[in-house]
């Protein structure tokens, strides 16, 4: 039988711990070659595996097998069968030197990854490739543990993870920007064939999640969402994953006690699990990204009204500042110029902007007592400006039955309305952008790079 090989992981683990690495003598260890040079007397391989962010290098020497280990090509992959060597001082902690080298898959030779840096663009052309370099290495690594961090953050506060559908009948921001689902009978589509009425893929879970709210007090949704916007920006895509909670019994203050702790709790977590990627996004991609993020854990999120923050604006522009939107005004709704202008240059740092005018705002919002504002929150972040929106609901029946009725989205929501009539409470959640709060973690400044496949207008090689 072959024998089994030890991952790269597992490899420096032992040796981290010290735990039995003495006495690793051979070992088989197997997978892609990231580089292959020599100096005609001894080769090197950087041989990754995919276990752990680093790899480990291979040496061969002279000897007969020589000439065909040097031809071994970037990309191959191989099964290595050597000794493991101590190598204090080097770059790696350790090495193996190669018995044998089998090639298990060779590489044809128009292999779009050569050794040389590829730009981003290239990479994105190259989806199905690209998570052999260093830098998609290291981000879709971090995207499963940031993953893990936001279940473990709400698990182990109580909160139960609830499954909203993908396809559903009612569009949840009263918008109109949704992917229809329908079938196809004679090459056409019939958009009501199957469910008896129109359907189309979720742009938010919240509606159906808190009716859960309201059964188990916190909970959260954590999946694609859907948007049929065109927005061209390095922002936004039609296919991202949002994490939605709702928590019964809460107001606003609350909602923003909860997003500043589970975004902490997620840099913390990342920091903690990730250190050699997090070190080689603050080297690579944003050499701020360490002082950034260890900023962010070291102060309490600042708080802004809306009403108060166009009054900055409109200061910026009285003092020359140039927005490509100038015309600042009460009741607007704020780009992300504006946004990124009140995160960067007023707070610089995260930053929750409140109480925002009801016109401009979904219609479960609850209304302040103003009459003119809503008690919501969009929590702004420098380089990048809304990564989460939240709110308190409205749970007054009559208020929210009104405002609904006067959108004309009443009818096929009264479960949603009746929410309010058996046992309602005030209660308030929010949706943070799961790619976003990714770009933001690691400095990656576009969200084609921080999907797998990533969904927009006009995209959809792979
Ligand atoms: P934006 O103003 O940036 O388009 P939004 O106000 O439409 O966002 P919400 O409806 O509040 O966003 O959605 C909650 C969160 O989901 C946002 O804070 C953001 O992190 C994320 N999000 C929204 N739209 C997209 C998108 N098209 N691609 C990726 N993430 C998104």
């Amino acid at each position: 039988m072959e024998e089994k090989a030890i991952s790269v992981r597992k490899l420096y683990e032992m040796f981290a711990s010290g735990e039995n690495f003495s006495k690793l003598n051979e070992v088989v260890a197997q997978g892609w070659v990231r580089t292959n040079r020599n100096n005609g007397k001894v080769g090197f391989i950087v041989l990754h595996d995919g276990t752990v962010f680093k790899s480990v290098q291979i040496v061969y020497t002279e000897g007969e097998s020589f000439l065909a280990n040097s031809k071994i090509k970037t990309g191959a992959s191989i099964r290595v069968h050597g000794h493991i060597a101590l190598t204090p001082g080097m770059q790696q902690p350790f090495e193996i030197q190669a018995k044998t080298i089998e090639v298990l898959g060779d590489v044809a030779d128009d292999y779009p990854l050569q050794k040389k840096q590829s730009s981003f663009e290239f990479l994105r052309e190259q989806a199905y490739l690209r998570p052999r370099t260093n830098t998609f290495d290291a981000v879709f690594r971090v995207r499963s543990v940031l993953a893990m961090a936001i279940h473990t953050f709400f698990q182990e506060n109580g909160f139960v993870y609830v499954h909203t559908p993908e396809i559903t009948g009612n569009d949840a921001e009263g918008a109109g920007s949704v992917f229809s689902v329908c079938t196809e009978r004679n090459g056409k589509p019939d958009e009501t064939d199957f469910y008896g009425r129109k359907a189309s893929l979720t742009v938010s879970g919240q509606l159906h999640v808190e009716a859960f709210a309201l059964a188990f007090k916190d909970v959260y949704t954590f999946g694609p969402t859907f948007r049929a916007e065109k927005s061209n920006t390095p922002r936004h895509a039609s296919e991202f994953w949002m994490i939605e909670p709702e928590m019964a019994f809460a107001d606003l203050e609350d909602d923003m006690e909860v997003i500043e702790s589970v975004i902490k709790y997620c840099i913390r977590y990342v920091l903690d699990k990730c250190p050699d990627e997090m070190q080689f996004f603050n080297k690579w991609i944003d050499k701020g990204l360490l002082e950034k993020l260890n900023n962010v854990l070291a102060n309490p999120f600042k708080k802004m009204e809306y009403t108060e923050a166009i009054k900055l604006l409109q200061d910026a522009v009285k003092g020359g500042h140039k927005f490509e939107n100038n015309k600042i005004e009460w009741g607007m709704d704020l780009q992300s110029e504006h946004e990124r202008y009140l995160t960067e240059q007023i707070v610089k740092g995260p930053l929750f902007l409140i109480n925002y005018p009801k016109e401009i705002k979904a219609f479960y919002m609850r209304e302040n007592d103003d009459g003119k504002t809503v008690a919501a929150c969009d929590c702004l972040v420098p380089g990048e400006g809304e990564i989460v929106g939240g709110s308190q609901r409205e749970e007054r029946y009559e208020i929210l039955k009104a405002k609904m009725d006067k959108l004309g989205n009443t009818e096929g929501l009264e479960w949603y309305l009746n929410l309010r009539k058996y046992g309602g409470c005030k209660h308030a959640g929010f949706g943070i952008g799961f790619d976003r709060l990714l770009m933001y973690i690691t400095g990656i400044n576009n969200i084609r790079d921080t999907e797998p496949y990533p969904r927009t207008s006009s995209n959809l090689k792979y």
